[in-house]
């Protein structure tokens, strides 16, 4: 498989090559240069999670022998990957009942992206995606310090992926005192000699221009071979497409259609169900779902991208203004047509706002749709899924399964025999507070978990300062 930068100027790569790169050097994001067909689905219905992962991704690796990747360690990457998952379904669906709307009662059902090491769905592909670096790494001889700002749920993920890997560095700022301690205690309880939480005073913004201006620094850059897991990964999304399969497998037996509804941020969750979709699977609607900073919800309905303030949320994942993955979809909408989705993206960067042609607003919402949830809603959703199923739902999986209630009871989910998959990104016990305040407990973490609050944490402490920074990544760094 040969990849594209959605901007049309970057040269053509390999898998192995646009893993190590994250970001094409023409500023886009690297697609495959046509999309795969999935196999039959009677082929894979009732096989481990792993061997379908191995069906799916494939084509995608294909061509990377030299890399050392080989179908066989493919496998056994993935199988690697995939046993840090407290369940050996890895992404198990359980049903949330049935939702009654104008043409009768709707099945919904809860996909859960949360059993992963850090409980949520990023495990999904970071898990995958820090051992292909270390594959890769291996078969080229080479290293790379991994260089990133979280402001709670990236960074442990990423951190629990490469801690221990043994040609990576990991180095993850966080604002001091602004995660919960749930999200601090993931990131400095690794007791990995290569995985260093760093505290800095400031907010997640003043983290991400440090992390900015490192990587501005190319002197630097070059020296300790910077890299980054950000969410413009091609493999982060070609890892959750698998779920997007594995879920439709298990709730539509007759292989008929299936919508998604996924909470959104970056718009990397829900891009994959769009990948899927385009490698053949029968889904029917693809749904985003917004907290109050809804520039995605706003695009669908009005063709007009417009930023505004992000507002924090009981659901922080999501509050996010500009959505990057949603790149990987216009190129597509465009014809793939690289120049005009480079233009528009100037645009966009030039004056914070810009609208595409109506025939292209007409092509996207004939497969997505969107809706937002306000935080009294989701919390009241907490709620009435615990009276209904017994089961507590973090703030982000809330604002997915208010949404699919919405749009049933509006008609655009209404088809009884089409199920409804809401996809679970994250596990409650990750924001204990947000859940307390709706339900009157605070969840508890999980068993693999269990002793979270007791374990010693590593934390380093540096001033907001790039020269500090770099001294503190030179001298930890393993050469
Ligand atoms: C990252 C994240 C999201 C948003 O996912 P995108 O791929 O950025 O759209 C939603 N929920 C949780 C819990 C997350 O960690």
């Amino acid at each position: 498989m040969r990849y594209v930068s959605t901007r049309g100027s970057a040269p053509e790569l390999g898998f192995a090559d646009v893993l190590l790169a994250g970001l094409a050097s023409d500023g886009g994001l690297y697609v495959p240069e046509t999309w795969p067909t999935l196999p039959p689905l009677a082929e894979l219905r009732g096989r481990p999670y792993p061997e379908v992962a191995v069906e799916v991704m494939w084509p995608f690796v294909a061509g990377s022998d030299g890399d050392g990747l080989d179908r066989a360690s493919f496998e056994e990457i993935v199988a690697g990957a995939y046993a840090t998952f407290d369940t050996p379904e890895v992404c198990p669906v359980r049903p949330l009942g049935d939702v009654t709307g104008p043409r009768g009662a709707v099945p919904l059902h809860l996909l859960e992206l949360d059993r992963g090491p850090t409980l949520a769905f990023k495990d999904v592909a970071l898990q995958l995606v820090g051992r292909l670096f270390d594959r890769v790494l291996g078969a080229r001889d080479g290293r790379i310090c991994v260089l990133g700002a979280t402001s709670g749920d990236t960074g442990s993920a990423a951190m629990h992926a490469c801690a221990g890997r043994e040609r990576v560095d990991i180095f993850i700022l966080f604002p001091d005192g602004r995660t919960s301690e749930v999200q601090r205690r993931q990131m400095t309880t690794l007791g990995a000699a290569n995985a260093h939480a760093i505290a800095v005073p400031g907010t997640f913004d003043d983290c991400q221009d440090l992390v900015k201006a490192a990587f501005a620094d190319a002197g630097f850059r070059d020296e300790v071979r910077l890299s980054a897991v950000n969410s413009i990964n091609w493999a982060r999304v070609m890892a959750q497409i698998v779920y997007y399969v594995t879920a439709h497998l298990s709730v539509a037996p007759d292989g008929g259609p299936v919508s998604f509804v996924v909470p959104t941020g970056n718009f990397g969750n829900i891009l994959a169900g769009w990948a899927a979709k385009a490698m053949g699977l029968p889904v029917e609607r693809l749904v985003v779902a917004s907290n109050r900073n809804d520039i995605l919800t706003r695009f669908l309905s009005t063709g007009t991208m417009a930023v505004s303030e992000v507002v924090p949320t009981t659901s922080p994942s999501m509050d996010i203004q500009v959505s990057s993955n949603l790149e990987r979809l216009l190129f597509e909408r465009l014809d793939r047509d690289g120049a005009a989705l480079a233009d528009l993206m100037a645009r966009f960067r030039a004056d914070g706002t810009v609208s595409v042609p109506a025939p292209v607003l007409a092509a996207l919402r004939d497969e997505f749709d969107a809706a937002r949830l306000d935080d009294e809603s989701a919390a009241a959703v907490i709620r009435s899924v615990l009276g209904r199923t017994g089961a507590v739902v973090d703030p982000h999986t809330a604002v997915g399964i208010g949404v699919a209630e919405e749009l049933v009871g509006d008609g655009v989910l209404s088809d009884p025999s089409v199920p409804v998959v809401c996809l679970a990104t994250a596990h409650p016990a990750k924001f204990p507070d947000a859940v307390e305040a709706a339900v009157g407990f605070r969840p508890e973490l999980p068993g693999h978990l269990e002793d979270l609050f007791d374990r010693p944490e590593q934390v380093e402490h540096v001033p907001a300062d790039l020269g500090a920074v770099e001294a503190l990544v030179r001298a930890e760094l393993r050469r």
